[in-house]
């Protein structure tokens, strides 16, 4: 069995800092990925707050982080993805698609995904009509008929984007009240060609090759209808990839986020998580670069024991 100071799972923005800092501290390091290295920060057209980079597009930042991460002698296996984790005992055990590994210490950094409606076609219809992300997706919808499901801020933001895109841009949303900012709130009403259609849920998608039409219902009226449309975007929240650090005992709170201290430390002695996997408030490249470095230097702490080093 292969054997590492320090494996991260996940090579976005956070397992990435994490990495370059596992390795300056003389860990050997391993990141596992089960994609392509960069995580979801390739998803942003552009990033325009992050320090460094006035405006960036989100590939090139992640490139640039996945280049500077092997170059500090971290090793990134791409298309690797964790299967199983066993965390309890020294040794921490992680197994891939390809292969078992142990490790000292283990720093979590898997991300979210996009939350699912769990309707009839939605799986079917993605990449089809359905998506999850329209500032990525928007532009192929260019003069077509588009509804956004949801009613908090990236709802609002996808709709507002879509307004100026789209031939009809409608929102529905299963509540009477938008849980948004007010700023945002504002900028949607003051949108001509946005319908917003309140107490509705969509029941089904619906199309041949690609998405015609979806089904809504009216919670407050009882009605159900057709509604024809080229796109649907789903814009519920994001749940953390926490499943396996779940499984393998390590404590998360009542959404799923792997519950971490001010020093990225879990509830499992020897494993951090840092990033959006985490119950950290904000969700960004920057808070999940600085909890990656924060989590690796524990990690090195944890492991080779300084004179300095606080339990
Ligand atoms: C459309 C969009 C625009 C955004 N714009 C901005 C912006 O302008 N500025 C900003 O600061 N933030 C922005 N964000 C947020 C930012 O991208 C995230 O907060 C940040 O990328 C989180 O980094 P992370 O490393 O925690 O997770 P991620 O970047 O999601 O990385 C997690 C990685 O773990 C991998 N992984 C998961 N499970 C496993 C497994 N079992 N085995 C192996 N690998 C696994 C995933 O494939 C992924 O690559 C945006 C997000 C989106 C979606």
């Amino acid at each position: 069995m292969e054997s590492w100071d320090l494996i991260i799972i996940g090579a976005g923005a956070a397992g990435l800092a994490a990495g370059i800092y596992g390795a300056r501290s003389g860990l050997k390091t391993l990141v596992l990925e089960g994609k392509m290295a960069g995580g979801t920060t390739v998803d942003a057209p552009l990033v325009e707050n992050y320090p460094g980079f006035q405006s960036i597009s989100g590939v090139e930042l992640a490139q640039k982080m996945a280049v500077h991460c092997r170059s500090t002698g971290v090793t990134i296996r791409e298309f690797e993805k964790v299967l199983s984790l066993d965390l309890k005992g020294e040794k921490k055990i992680v197994k891939t698609n390809k292969t078992t590994y142990e490790a000292k210490a283990v720093i979590i950094a898997s991300g979210s995904h996009y939350r699912e409606v769990g309707v009839p076609g939605e799986k079917e219809f993605r990449g089809r009509g359905v998506s999850y992300c329209g500032i990525c997706d928007g532009p192929l919808f260019k003069d077509k008929r588009v509804i956004v499901v949801g009613g908090g801020n990236s709802a609002i933001m996808t709709t507002l984007y879509m307004a100026e895109l789209a031939s009809e841009a409608k929102i529905a949303h299963r509540r009477e009240a938008f849980r948004a900012e007010e700023a945002l709130v504002r900028a949607l009403e003051a949108k001509k060609n946005v319908e917003v259609l309140w107490n509705t849920e969509v029941k089904e998608i619906r199309g041949e090759k690609l998405v015609n039409k979806v089904i809504i219902f009216n919670k407050k009226t009882g009605e159900t209808k057709e509604l024809l449309v080229d796109g649907v975007f789903v814009q519920i929240g994001e749940a953390p990839n926490s499943q396996l650090a779940k499984e393998a005992g390590v404590e998360v709170d009542e959404d799923g986020y792997i519950i971490v201290d001010i020093r990225q430390r879990t509830s499992t002695a020897g494993v951090y998580a840092a990033g959006d996997v985490t119950n950290h408030p904000v969700k960004q490249v920057g808070t999940a670069v600085g909890q990656g470095i924060t989590a690796a230097l524990e990690a090195y702490g944890y492991i080779r024991r300084p004179y300095y080093y606080k339990q």
